[in-house]
């Protein structure tokens, strides 16, 4: 196993190698103490419903604020704070964060706006979950149909019975369950039909070589001939190029996500993108009523 792996990734199981293991050390004071020193911040990225043309909500996206690195993205550090179970507490400083930005969002727009939060294969087994989302909802005041999670394919494998469990009670709640990176496991649409799911979300390396190659343009378009016809929502992730989006577009794709339409950025600037862009149409199509 060891030999797969490349030589600049850290590997928890060689402890022995101990250049290694301070290295790993020193990583996980300091995402420990990142957390205390609020160096985390959370950036949203647009949904966009095809129909409506509307922003319908945002995913949360973790980023951290490092002194000295920079803004680091969460493929550095969310597989160490997994491993480490750091990610307990740092996921739960999302949702509460998450929730409250989604809340003043609200405000902005007179439809309602979804926020979209990632959980990991960790907390999804920790039996806190519950609490976690359920305080969140509470202290922001966020109704729990404008929260959706984002949860993979493979922690529902991981233990199909306690799954079942999990996302009846999210469903129970009114909160909404995506399949995130869909098509990069191993499960199938038969087999996620029988849990509580309400969307898919295309995986992006699908979307990526879209319109140059045939075979992923097979499979996504199968796929989601195949959500509709079991009552599943389809999300686009990474949507670049205007022939991706009318290629997605013409196989009735309901939403989309990506740099076309923005990429993640604060809650603030959110704010203000949702204020110019749903506020102006919305005017817009008032104006156009009017002079009807
Ligand atoms: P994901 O949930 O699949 O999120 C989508 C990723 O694609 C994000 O990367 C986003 O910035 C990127 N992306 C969106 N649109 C485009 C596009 O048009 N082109 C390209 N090239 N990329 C695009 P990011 O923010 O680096 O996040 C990476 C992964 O980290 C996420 O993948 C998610 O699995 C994980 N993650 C992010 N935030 C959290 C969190 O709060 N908790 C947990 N457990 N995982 C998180
Ligand atoms: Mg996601
Ligand atoms: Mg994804
Ligand atoms: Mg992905």
């Amino acid at each position: 196993r060891a030999k797969e792996n490349g030589k600049n990734t850290f590997h928890f199981y060689a402890a022995e190698n101990n250049s290694h293991s301070v290295e790993l050390l020193a990583l996980e004071n300091s995402l420990r103490r990142a957390l205390e020193r609020n160096e985390f911040v959370v950036h949203y990225q647009a949904k966009v419903d095809l129909q409506t043309q509307q922003i319908i909500g945002a995913e949360a996206l973790l980023r951290w604020q490092h002194p000295e690195l920079g803004l680091l993205s969460p493929i550095h550090f969310i597989s160490l704070a997994e491993e480490t179970g750091l990610i307990i507490d740092i996921g739960a400083w999302v949702m509460q964060e998450s929730c409250k930005q989604a809340r003043r969002w609200q405000t902005v727009s007179a439809d309602i706006i979804r926020v979209a939060v990632n959980l990991s294969a960790r907390q999804f087994r920790e039996d806190g979950l519950k609490d976690v989302i359920a305080d969140a909802l509470e202290d922001s005041g966020l109704s729990a149909g404008c929260l959706e999670l984002e949860i993979t394919e493979s922690m529902i494998m991981q233990n199909a019975e306690r799954a079942s469990d999990v996302l009846q009670h999210f469903r129970d709640l009114g909160a909404h369950v995506l399949i995130d990176d869909f098509g990069t496991g191993y499960s199938s649409l038969s087999y996620l039909k029988q849990f509580p799911i309400d969307a898919l979300k295309i995986d992006r390396s699908f979307v990526r070589d879209i319109p140059h190659d045939a075979d992923d343009m097979a499979i996504t378009s199968a796929v989601i001939a195949m959500a509709k016809s079991l009552n599943m929502r389809v999300v686009a992730e990474g949507v670049e190029t205007a022939s991706q989006l009318k290629f997605l577009a013409s196989k009735g794709c309901d939403q989309m996500q990506g740099f076309i339409f923005s990429e993640p950025i604060s809650s603030d600037d959110f704010y203000d993108l949702l204020k110019s862009v749903n506020v102006a149409r919305r005017l817009n199509s008032k104006m156009i009523q009017d002079a009807q």
